[in-house]
C-alpha cells in the first residue's frame, strides 16, 4: 500500500460542530521534503517506501486530500503556567482523518479558528525537533505522537528574526487533551462533554465501553498512563518543559514537543523553558505539575465523575503508579535484578553523588553499563569526582549481590541505557545545517532516534559528552 492510497475516516466530525474548525490548509510557498519516517508510515499500514510517494510533497502542503479526508481544527482549553484559558484549540494544526487507529495532523498548516494572535505555522527549527523528537521518544520506548514527515519552504514568518515556515504530519492515537475536557465542563456545555467522554471511550479505552462507571474508569486509566509516562521522562532525564493541560494527552502519552531538553548534566532543578521563570516545569516538577494537571481534569470531568471518588483515585493510585514504575526502571538502569531493602537509599545516594559530581545523565548510565570495577572509566566523566568515590564502594558491594554474571547485567544494561540521546546542541547543529539547506543530519539524527540503545559506528561523534558551552542551556518557547 502505497501513503497515498490510504482511505481516512473522520470520526470526529461526527461530533456537534462546537468541538471543531471546519478549516482548509494554507499551502507554503515552493514547499520541498525534507525527511520522512519509514517507520513511522508501518503504523499507517504503508509498506511502499513514502520518501518515493509522488503525493507526499501535496498532501502534506494540503494541496492534495487523500480519500476520505475532511480537514478541520479541534476546540480545547487548557490551565497555561496556572492559568485557565477559556479557550486554546488548534491555532496551526489541522486534521486531515485517521486511518489504522492513527489522527493524521498537520502541524503548521495556516490559520485555524482557534489562531488568536498567531499566524498559523511553524518555523522550521521547531519543525525539526518535534519531528526528531517524535521519532526519539518512539525509539525509547515512551508513549507519544509520532511524525510522519516533515517540509520546508520559502514562506516567511516572523518570529525574534525571519525564519522559513515548515510542517510536519505527526500521528496520535487520539488528539484530544486534558484541556479538551475543560473547554466543556461550563454550564450548558455538559452534555457535550459527555459526548466528548463516550467519543474518548471508544477511541482511547474501548474495553470501557458499557462497562459500569465507566467515567470513572477512564479516568483511573488516565491517571496510571500519565503516572508511567511520566516515570519514563525521568528516567531518560527528559524536561517537557510546557506542561500545560492543554499539552497533556487523554491517552497519556508524550505530545506538543516545543522548547523540551534532556539533561545533559544531571541537575534535578533544570528548566529548559526560557519563558518559565519560576521554574513550574523543572525537571524535578514534572510528576508534581502532572498530578496538579489530574486534578484539573478530575474537576472538569466533574459532572460526570463522582469528584471525591475522582480525587480518591489520584491520591492511590498516581503516586504509587509513577513510584513503582520508576524504580523499576531507574533498578535496571543500575543494574539491580536482586532486590536488597538498602537499594532505594543507593540509589538516592546515587541522585545525589550524580548532581554534586556535574556529570553527563546518559553518558554516566551507559558508562555504567559495561562497568567491571574500574572507576577511572565513571569518574573522568565527572567535573568532580569525590561525590561518585564512596558511592562507587557502595555500588561495588551491592554488585555482589547480583546471582547473575556482569556479562548478563552488562547486556541487560546496555538494552536500558541509551548511547544516542538527541540533546539540544545536537539538535542544533542539524538546524544550522538545514537552515543552509543540508538535511543530511536529519537523517543521521532519525536513524540513531530509532534505535538509540543500539552502536551506530559510523555516528559515534553523536554520542559524545555535550561541550561544556551548550551544557543545560535554556529553550526560547518561540516556534
Ligand atoms: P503550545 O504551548 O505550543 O502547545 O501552544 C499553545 C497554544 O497556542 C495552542 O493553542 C497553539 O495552537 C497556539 N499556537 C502556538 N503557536 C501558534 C502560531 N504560530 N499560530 C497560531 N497559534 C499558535
Ligand atoms: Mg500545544
Amino acid at each position: 500500500m502505497k501513503f497515498s492510497q490510504l482511505k481516512l475516516t473522520t470520526p470526529y466530525l461526527d461530533l456537534d460542530p462546537i468541538f471543531y474548525d471546519e478549516v482548509e490548509p494554507t499551502p507554503l510557498k515552493n514547499p520541498f521534503i525534507i525527511s520522512a519516517s519509514r517507520d513511522a508510515a508501518k503504523l499507517l499500514g504503508v509498506d511502499e517506501d513514502i520518501m518515493k510517494d509522488e503525493k507526499l510533497l501535496e498532501i502534506l502542503n494540503g494541496t492534495h486530500k487523500l480519500e476520505g479526508s475532511k480537514t478541520f481544527s479541534m476546540c480545547y482549553a487548557g490551565h497555561q503556567f496556572g492559568y485557565f484559558v477559556f479557550r486554546l484549540g488548534d491555532g496551526r494544526a489541522i486534521n486531515l482523518g485517521k486511518v489504522n487507529g492513527q489522527n493524521l495532523q498537520l502541524k503548521g498548516a495556516g490559520l485555524t479558528l482557534y489562531s488568536r494572535m498567531g499566524d498559523g505555522r511553524a518555523v522550521l527549527r521547531s519543525s525539526i525537533r518535534e519531528y526528531l523528537m517524535s521519532e526519539a521518544m518512539h525509539g525509547l520506548g515512551i508513549e507519544t505522537s509520532r511524525a510522519l514527515a516533515l517540509i520546508g519552504s520559502d514562506t516567511e514568518v516572523a518570529r525574534q528574526t525571519k525564519e522559513k515556515a515548515a510542517i510536519v504530519l505527526r500521528l496520535s492515537p487520539t488528539w484530544v487533551r486534558f484541556g479538551t475536557f475543560e473547554y466543556f465542563n461550563a454550564p450548558g456545555k455538559h452534555d457535550k462533554l459527555q459526548q466528548l467522554a463516550d467519543y474518548v471511550i471508544d477511541e482511547s479505552f474501548p474495553h470501557l465501553k458499557d462497562v459500569e462507571g465507566m467515567y470513572l474508569k477512564m479516568y483511573e486509566e488516565i491517571v496510571r498512563n500519565t503516572a508511567i509516562t511520566i516515570a519514563k521522562w525521568q528516567s531518560v532525564g527528559f524536561n517537557h518543559g510546557v506542561m500545560n493541560t492543554d499539552n497533556m494527552s487523554i491517552d497519556g502519552r508524550t505530545i506538543d514537543y516545543g522548547p523540551f531538553a534532556f539533561l545533559d548534566d544531571y541537575e534535578s532543578g533544570y528548566v529548559c523553558n526560557h519563558t518559565d521563570v519560576d521554574g513550574r516545569y523543572s525537571f524535578k516538577n514534572q510528576p508534581g505539575i502532572a498530578h496538579w494537571n489530574l486534578q484539573k481534569l478530575a474537576v472538569a470531568l466533574s459532572s460526570i465523575v463522582n469528584h471525591e471518588r475522582a480525587l480518591k483515585i489520584l491520591e492511590e493510585s498516581f503516586g504509587a503508579t509513577y513510584e513503582t514504575e520508576y524504580l523499576s526502571i531507574m533498578y535496571k538502569k543500575m543494574g539491580m535484578q536482586e532486590s536488597d531493602e538498602k537499594d532505594i537509599e543507593l540509589f538516592k545516594w546515587m541522585l545525589g553523588s550524580l548532581e554534586s559530581a556535574t556529570i553527563d545523565y546518559t553518558l554516566f548510565f551507559r558508562t555504567l553499563s559495561t562497568y567491571d570495577g574500574d572507576k577511572k572509566s565513571i569518574l573522568s566523566l565527572a567535573v568532580f569526582q569525590t561525590p561518585l568515590l564512596e558511592w562507587l564502594d557502595a555500588y561495588d558491594e551491592r554488585l555482589k549481590k547480583e546471582k547473575r554474571s556482569s556479562k548478563e547485567r552488562h547486556t541487560q544494561m546496555l538494552s536500558v541505557n541509551p548511547k544516542y540521546i538527541l540533546k539540544n546542541h545536537i539538535l542544533q547543529e542539524a538546524i544550522e545545517k538545514a537552515q543552509e539547506h543540508d538535511f543530511s543530519m536529519i537523517e543521521e539524527l532519525l536513524v540513531v532516534a530509532l534505535a538509540p540503545f543500539d552502536e551506530h559506528k559510523e555516528l559515534e561523534h553523536l554520542a559524545k559528552a555535550t561541550p561544556l558551552k551548550s551544557k543545560n542551556i535554556k529553550l526560547s518557547c518561540s516556534s
